[in-house]
Formats: structure tokens, sequence, C-alpha cells
């Protein structure tokens, strides 16, 4: 269950950098030099990230950016999805973890999906005692935090 981050980071850039490719995103990452290791359910993890940069590249029109950023703090490490798409209206905002909730947006309803990607990374971070926030802003983007508690003690 320790978890070698840099593998972990790996493997959601090498499943997400086809369809950022395929769609034009500009895809920049921000991963610090020295990452610790972490106690998780790795595959568990890794689909909670690739659905929320999926959703980014699903919800962001062609030729927009994508930045993933990885921030390690005290005591809490944190996984910042931005994006420069289509944005999420204040009202909707309480309902997006919802399973089966998706946008009245007509952008939204053109495009495949069944409401639960959101629902699950939230459950995820939920028995990682970990949560995630997120920010919104209609026709600028969205910014998705997966935030994890670094357990302290435990050692390499
Ligand atoms: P699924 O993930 O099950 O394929 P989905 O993407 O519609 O389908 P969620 O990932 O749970 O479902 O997202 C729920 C809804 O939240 C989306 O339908 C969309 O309306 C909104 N949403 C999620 N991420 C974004 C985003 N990055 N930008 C704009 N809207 C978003
Ligand atoms: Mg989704």
């Amino acid at each position: 269950r320790i978890t070698e981050l840099d593998r972990l980071l790996k493997e959601i850039c090498d499943k997400i950098q086809p369809e950022m490719n395929r769609k034009e995103l500009d895809f920049s990452i921000e991963i610090p030099p020295k990452l610790p290791q972490i106690e998780v359910d790795k595959d568990a993890i890794v689909a909670a990230l690739v659905n929320l940069l999926g959703n980014a590249v699903k919800y962001t029109p062609e030729g927009g950016n994508v930045c993933f950023t990885v921030l390690v703090e005290d005591n809490e490490i944190q996984f910042k999805v931005q994006d420069s798409g289509i944005g999420i209206a204040e009202e909707e905002l309480p309902h997006v973890f919802e399973k089966f909730f998706r946008s009245d947006d007509g952008r939204v309803r053109g495009v495949n999906g069944s409401g639960l990607g959101l629902a699950f990374s939230h459950e995820v971070a939920r028995l990682h005692q970990g949560r995630i926030d997120v920010s919104s802003e209609l026709n600028q983007g969205s910014t998705f935090s997966l935030v994890l508690p670094l357990k302290i003690g435990v050692e390499a």
C-alpha cells in the first residue's frame, strides 16, 4: 500500500496525455522534484485523478489549457486539476459530486457521460480521509483539488 508517488503520477499522465493531444489541449504538469511516499490504494487514486483530468478534457473546448499541479505541504498533499473550460454555474456547484448529476448546460448534453465520475472520485477521497474541493466560474474554467492527508511517521 505504500506507493511511490512518481510512479503513480507517471501512470496518470500516460493515461491522459493521448486524450490531451487528441483535443489539442495545452497540458502542463507541475510536480515538485522531491516527492514523498504515500500510503494509498494506488489504483483507486489513479482512477480518481484520471476522472478529474478526463473531465477537464471533456469540458474544455479544443485549444484550451489544462494544468495538473502537485503540492506537498506539511501534513497533506494536494493534486490540483485546473482547466480553461466551460465552467460550472454557481447553483450547480453544490451538486456536482452527487451520483448521476449532469449539468443542464447545453454544452454538457452533447458530451457522453453518466454523471458518476465525480461521485466515485469523491468517495475515493473520503475513503482516504481526504477531500475534493471545487471552484469554478461559468465560461472561465474549473479547478478541482484532491487533498489527501500525509501520514506522519510512515517511513520508506
Ligand atoms: P462520467 O464521469 O460518469 O463519464 P460525467 O463526466 O458527466 O460522466 P461527472 O464526472 O460526475 O460526470 O461530472 C458531473 C458533472 O459535473 C458533469 O456532467 C458536468 O456537468 C460537471 N463537470 C465536471 N467536471 C467539469 C469540468 N471540469 N468543467 C465543467 N463541468 C464539469
Ligand atoms: Mg466525468
